[in-house]
Formats: structure tokens, sequence, C-alpha cells
């Protein structure tokens, strides 16, 4: 698309997960679009699904919040 900035150039903070994997107790559990649950967002989307496609965060693969 002319006239559009690369995504590319926009620096590391484009594949930083919103929950590091550290931060997982027993570990993220793995999407099957091959990032780990601290990738999506609350709705369920990838940080990179533009990458990934990602068609959301199986319910199966989301840590309960109280066992952080
Ligand atoms: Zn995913
Ligand atoms: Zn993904």
């Amino acid at each position: 698309m002319p006239g559009q900035v690369s995504e590319s150039s926009i620096g590391p903070s484009d594949d930083t997960p919103y929950v590091p994997s550290w931060c997982y107790k027993n570990g993220p559990k793995m999407c099957p679009c091959g990032h780990h649950e601290g990738y999506h967002n609350d709705a369920g989307d990838c940080l990179m699904h533009h990458k990934c496609k990602c068609s959301g965060l199986p319910a199966d693969c989301l840590t309960p919040i109280g066992e952080l």
C-alpha cells in the first residue's frame, strides 16, 4: 500500500507479549497459532494475529487468573 509506513520498522515492542512467560507460575499455555497465551489480549486476540493468522485463543489455552 503506497504511503503506508511499514510495520516492520516499529521496533522491538512489536513482539513483546502483554504478559511475559515468567509471569506464569507453571509456564504459559500455547495457542495453536504458535504464541503463548501472554500474547493474547482479554478478547483472545493475538498481538501478532496479522502474522500468525491466529483466530483466537481457545478457552482451554487460558490459565485462570488465580493460577498465575
Ligand atoms: Zn493465538
Ligand atoms: Zn499468534
